[in-house]
């Protein structure tokens, strides 16, 4: 995900300046901006002690999150105490990978690709009772989005996050976080369940977090980060990657980040949703039911009922999402009823009033 724009000038110029130097290097030698790449993360992302493995893509980082719950089960408890699966939520999206598919809470990604990889099963969103019920020796992690991206911009609340935080401790369980999506300053904060977790005066840290998507800024970077304590349980020999962490890879996901940083773009990403959603409260118009989400992840939940989508045979989403397209607005559906914005992180004023001016006369047409 463009997280600064689609051709950034920071982002070209240590494309330009890291691929005049050294492209790629084995992992089996130090790699100098692979190292900075992680203390960043670990000093200013996190905050946490910890280690951080690189890779590719969202998809491999949470097969790394998979990995971690299952070998640090096994090296803690033994093989034999079949201590394997693993919790997601209902809706979420967790990559396309055989591990991704079976983690993600949605049928339709499922379909067609029989036998899944065992050991995952899935409880309703906010549903703390069900989550309790689900877990029990056998479970080696909990998984979520702390905002369901794909499933439609939905918050994981705090009580959940306070239930699956007291079912580690009672069940000796990894935490594990995807970020993929919703980190990396989406929310206003380097880390997403921050943003979700301040209103509800809950405090709960994962072991494990997954990132991708933003933190490469639109280059194919993905990587986890693992609480010092659990790091060894994937040590060398028991996951690797050719490509993952390369000098150019590195080089641009930290120039991503120390832009970030220079330009005040979480604060940036803060203000401008408070422009968004006074704006978009002020218009009260009958396709919009809520706004979800936080920061600039921002889900506009459409009136499915209101007769403009009635008497068409396509999904809400879908429908005004073409629309835009046509009025010069680009964005993403989020399920059937959820259009979603992803505006990059340092969006301007000017952009945006440009945004919500074409989204406001598209829909006011639509609702007339
Ligand atoms: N996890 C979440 C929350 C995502 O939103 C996505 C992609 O949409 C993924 C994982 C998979 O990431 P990738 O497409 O980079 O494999």
């Amino acid at each position: 995900m463009c997280s600064l724009g689609h051709c950034p000038e920071v982002l070209r110029k240590a494309l330009v300046e890291q691929g005049g130097k050294l492209i790629h290097c084995s992992n089996l030698y130090h790699i100098r901006e692979q190292a900075l790449l992680a203390e960043f993360l670990v000093e200013k992302v996190i905050g946490r002690a910890g280690k951080v493995f690189f890779c590719n893509s969202g998809a491999e980082a949470n097969e790394g999150l998979i990995k971690l719950a299952r070998k640090c089960a096994c090296d803690r408890f033994g093989g034999e105490a079949k201590k394997n699966r693993i919790i997601t939520i209902d809706g979420s999206f967790h990559g396309r990978t055989l591990g991704g598919i079976a983690a993600t809470g949605q049928e339709k990604v499922k379909m067609g690709f029989d036998p899944l990889l065992p050991g995952f099963s899935h409880v309703p969103l906010n549903d703390c009772e069900s989550l309790e019920q689900a877990v029990d020796e056998s479970t080696a992690g909990i998984l979520f989005e702390p905002i369901q991206g794909e499933g439609g911009i939905h918050l994981v609340t705090p009580e959940f996050f306070r239930v699956a935080a007291q079912l580690r401790e009672k069940y000796d369980l990894l935490l594990l976080f995807d970020e993929i999506q919703c980190g990396i300053g989406r929310t206003g904060d380097w880390c997403g369940w921050r943003t979700v977790l301040r209103d509800g005066g809950v405090e709960v840290e994962p072991d494990a977090v997954s990132w991708a998507k933003g933190l490469g800024g639109g280059f194919p970077v993905g990587a986890f980060w693992v609480a010092d304590e659990f790091q060894a349980h994937l040590g060398p020999g028991t996951h690797g990657s050719t490509f993952g962490g390369s000098p150019l890879g590195s080089v641009v996901s930290l120039a991503v980040l120390n832009e970030i940083e220079r330009s005040g773009a979480l604060k940036n990403v803060r203000r401008q949703e408070q422009r968004i959603r006074n704006t978009v409260a002020s218009w009260k118009s009958p396709l919009i039911r809520s706004l979800r989400g936080r920061g600039l992840m921002l889900g506009f939940e459409l009136d499915e009922s209101h007769s403009y989508f009635r008497n068409q045979d396509s999904a809400p989403s879908l429908i005004l999402v073409r629309e835009l397209m046509e009025a010069g607005l680009l964005t993403v559906p989020a399920g059937q009823q959820v259009l979603r914005w992803l505006p990059r992180l340092n969006v301007t004023d000017e952009e945006v009033d440009e945004a919500l001016n074409i989204f406001q006369k598209t829909i006011q047409r639509a609702a007339a």
